[in-house]
């Protein structure tokens, strides 16, 4: 039986989202039903929230935990009763089976009118997602700290050990420290990295960073990040991490990252763009050929979550990985999306902010 459930639709472009009624179809084969613990609230949804383009009404939110409560017929990685963790990142797909991304739209209907779902929502209390979108998640851990894993975790972390595989003793950039800077710090951490600097606008922001291993940390506000950073290193660090995908910070990791050297098979250092990026950007096409230097997009840190998850999990259990100290505001209930949307993009928040729906 189709039932409803409460979520923030974004109902119109330039309005508050809408806590209403929403109505959910019974799960298809491949569909599971979570009853959802806790979810995130990352700056990327609010750059959607804020484009006249986006299609409406849509539901959001993209990083959850929850509990399975009803599942389809050929879903076999999770049982009902189990708890699980939502990502917008596909668990176990092949190149073969990942491309046709249609796989994952659910549907759901307002007031009646039947809608065709995003490939992940978590801002409701409960979320009927493609099987994709779930993962197990240890039942000896919070579930609410976990939350996180979904889409700031594997982006960050995601970004310096999967897609820019960082070595052991390599210097390190970051830039923007909010929930995806952070895990980058930490991930940073865990690759052993010699150096990483932080680099923020917000004092704030930068001190928080360093409870994560950020060494250096550098006020964009005060002084010109990729000179100071030059400066620092003797010619620029290995990788350096655009967290925000700003045209200026687009522009100024390829220049924060050191020149190979010619003639001794040394390329220079990586630039990664990990922020969704608001605009295009003009980068320093001579630093990128002269220096030798590379530049590489990472999208949900070139995860395979149903590998890489377990061992977030495990560095969260180790302490390696310290989740609970990234939440910097737990929210009551959907309710306050709203606030917490408000207060994130006026840069109150350090780290992550999570909505719990329902404790465990
Ligand atoms: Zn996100």
């Amino acid at each position: 039986m189709p039932f409803t459930t409460r979520a923030a639709v974004h109902v119109k472009h330039g309005q508050p989202l809408d806590v209403t009624e929403i109505s959910l179809p019974d799960p298809g084969p491949n569909e599971v039903v979570v009853e959802l613990f806790a979810s995130g609230i990352c700056h990327s949804q609010l750059h959607q929230i804020h484009n006249p383009d986006t299609p409406t009404p849509a539901l959001m939110g993209h990083e959850a935990t929850g509990q399975v409560i009803a599942l389809g017929t050929e879903v076999t990685h999770v049982r009902e009763g189990q708890r699980v963790m939502l990502t917008w990142v596909p668990r176990d797909v092949t190149t073969e089976t990942g491309r046709d991304r249609n796989f994952s739209r659910t549907s759901w209907s307002l007031g009646g009118e039947e809608q065709a779902g995003p490939n992940i929502y978590t801002w409701a209390e409960h979320v009927l997602a493609h099987q994709q979108m779930v993962l197990p998640l240890d039942e000896d851990v919070d579930t609410d700290v976990t939350a996180i894993v979904g889409c700031a975790t594997v982006t960050g972390v995601g970004a310096v050990l999967g897609s820019a595989k960082v070595p052991a003793g390599s210097t390190v950039a970051i830039y923007g420290v909010g929930g995806v800077g952070i895990n980058a710090i930490a991930g940073a951490k865990i690759a052993d990295a010699s150096r990483i600097f932080a680099v923020d606008l917000s004092d704030e922001k930068l001190e928080f960073a360093k409870e994560f291993g950020a060494t250096d940390t550098i006020n964009a506000s005060e002084v010109d990040p990729v000179e100071a950073i030059v400066e620092l290193t003797g010619g620029g660090t290995d990788f350096a991490f655009d967290a925000i995908g700003y045209e200026i910070t687009m522009r100024q990791i390829l220049n924060t990252v050191r020149a190979g050297v010619l003639g001794a098979g040394d390329r220079g250092g990586t630039a990664v763009l990990i922020g969704v990026p608001q605009t295009d950007a003009t980068i320093d096409a001579r630093a990128l050929l002269m220096g030798e230097r590379n530049y590489i997009g990472s999208l949900g840190g070139s995860s395979h979550p149903m590998t890489d998850f377990k061992q977030y999990i495990e560095w969260y259990k180790q302490g390696a990985l310290p989740l609970e100290k990234m939440i910097s505001v737990k929210y009551d209930g959907l309710d306050s999306i709203n606030e917490g949307i408000e207060a994130l993009e006026s840069g109150n928040i350090s780290g992550r902010s999570i909505m719990i729906y329902k404790g465990t």
